[in-house]
């Protein structure tokens, strides 16, 4: 078998969606499988789309997923180059065999001739605009002659009328277009630069991609690539076209009211590689059994086209996305947990306000908190009470003691308990026992109790196991924030 070229084709008008992600991940699982490779192409054709810096912050997020390319941009090939911008000969070269061939035209149509073109079209009530074809049969004297007064043209695909254009798509399966709803595309533009319809077929094909895997939005675009494929008489590629992503519970597409839409606000989030890419892999895919954690090198292997949904689109649902990552978080190397706070808030710029201490202390922290913990974006509010005296409203101190009075009671139960507790007793287990004891003789209700003791040690009212925070702060801590409740 002919071994297996895949491809991501982005187009740098703007930061990637976490879409683009997903689609990346499959071409590059896809190619991982077969042994084969996975190439990134930059289709920056639309010189008036683009953005400055785009290039380098798509390929950057790609990197930062994991899913490295084999050819493409910073990393060459035999292919190259691998940016259309620098592939403008080969294009001109081929719509010109186009035109050889009788399957483009010139278009020496003005864009006011178009526009008012548009205009009659649209008056007419007719659904959709399309090129009337007015320069379809230029005499080739007159083309001549527009050409040597250096008159502005495009060149046109040239699509025959009353007929029908199809292919078989891995996921949708036969699929056929008429082809009097196909517009006489643009193939290549008056500034020399092609249009995409024209780029993506001569590359895929001079870059031997043997699968095209992309969204299904791009499906109304692919007769005219069928037909530019039979015009050069070459193969077409397999298609695999994939389900776009929509809001959860809503028909809309991802969008910024309901939380990130581009890949690196994930990240900036505190959502870890391996989560987000485990998420994704079920965006439109789904092995058939129970299992859903996959790391990456399992999608790879398990991966197969034919278990990709044939559906419009596939939700992307946010809490379920919180649910894998809390599950990496919580499962994964205490100390690999720990590194991946700390490269996060490097690359972010995020203060985690946790002071000079040992690495120890962090990592027991860490251990602590990360049950609760679902993004790494979380940290600072999960655990500033271990780096510093927290503010403690009064409010919260005796809600649950229903009156100051009895609040400051408890507290004042507890650190008369305390203070006589030796280091080596400053246990979790020695706590607790001492604790119960205490509220049992006192009469005091569990809940009432522990939380005033949370609070006044914490500031929080939502912490880890109270007893597990304090053999961790320490007794001379401990007593001191209980002296400051004290005098609340
Ligand atoms: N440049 C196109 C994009 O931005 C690529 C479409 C394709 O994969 O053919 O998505």
């Amino acid at each position: 078998m002919q071994s297996i070229r895949t491809r991501m084709a982005p187009s740098p008008t703007g930061d990637y969606h976490i879409g683009h992600i997903r689609t990346v991940l499959y071409n590059y699982a896809l190619s991982k499988k077969h042994g084969g490779k996975f190439i990134i192409r930059i289709e920056d054709t639309d010189q008036v789309r683009l953005v400055e810096g785009a290039v380098d912050r798509i390929l950057d997020v790609i990197g930062e997923y994991g899913l490295n390319w084999d050819e493409g941009p910073k990393k060459g090939g035999d292919f190259g180059p691998y940016t259309q911008s620098e592939r403008l000969d080969i294009y001109k070269d081929h719509a010109q065999k186009l035109i050889d061939g009788g399957n483009a035209y010139y278009c020496f149509c003005s864009k006011e001739d178009l526009d008012q073109m548009r205009k009659e079209q649209q008056a007419q009530g007719l659904p959709k605009t399309m090129y009337d074809g007015r320069c379809k049969n230029l005499p080739a004297e007159k083309i001549a002659q527009f050409l040597s007064e250096g008159k502005s043209y495009t060149v046109r695909l040239k699509v025959p009328s009353g007929e029908t254009i199809e292919f078989d798509d891995e996921v949708y399966g036969h699929l056929s277009f008429s082809s009097d709803e196909i517009d006489d595309t643009v193939l290549l533009k008056s500034d020399g630069y092609p249009t995409y319809h024209l780029a993506v077929v001569v590359d895929d094909h001079m870059m031997g991609i043997t699968h095209v895997m992309r969204g299904n939005d791009w499906i109304p675009s692919t007769p005219k690539h069928i037909l530019l494929y039979k015009a050069f008489n070459w193969q077409p590629p397999i298609y695999v076209h994939l389900p776009n992503l929509k809001e959860q519970g809503a028909d809309r597409k991802l969008s910024k009211r309901f939380g990130s839409v581009f890949a690196t606000d994930f990240l900036r989030e505190g959502y870890l590689v391996e989560a987000l890419l485990n998420f994704l892999m079920f965006l439109g895919w789904n092995p058939g059994g129970e299992k859903e954690i996959y790391s990456l090198e399992e999608f790879v292997n398990d991966f197969e086209i034919s278990r990709i949904h044939k559906t419009d689109l596939v939700a992307f649902d946010r809490e379920k996305l919180l649910w894998v990552n809390g599950y990496y978080i919580r499962s994964m190397p205490l100390a690999k947990l720990c590194k991946s706070v700390k490269d996060w808030a490097e690359k972010f710029e995020i203060d985690l306000k946790c002071g000079e201490y040992e690495l120890d202390y962090h990592l027991k922290v860490l251990d602590l908190v990360r049950e609760r913990m679902k993004k790494l974006s979380e940290y600072v509010g999960l655990t500033h009470y271990f780096y510093h005296k927290p503010e403690v409203s009064p409010e919260l101190l005796y809600k649950y003691a229903k009156s100051e009075e009895r609040g400051q009671e408890i507290i004042g139960s507890i650190l008369a308990l305390l203070e006589n507790v030796t280091q080596e007793k400053w246990k979790t287990a020695d706590l607790e026992k001492m604790c119960h004891e205490n509220l049992e003789k006192n009469d005091y209700k569990t809940k009432e109790f522990f939380m005033t003791l949370r609070v006044a040690i914490t500031g929080e009212t939502a912490t880890p196991p109270i007893l597990e925070v304090m053999e961790l702060l320490g007794k001379e801590l401990v007593l001191e924030r209980l002296a400051s409740a004290s005098k609340l």
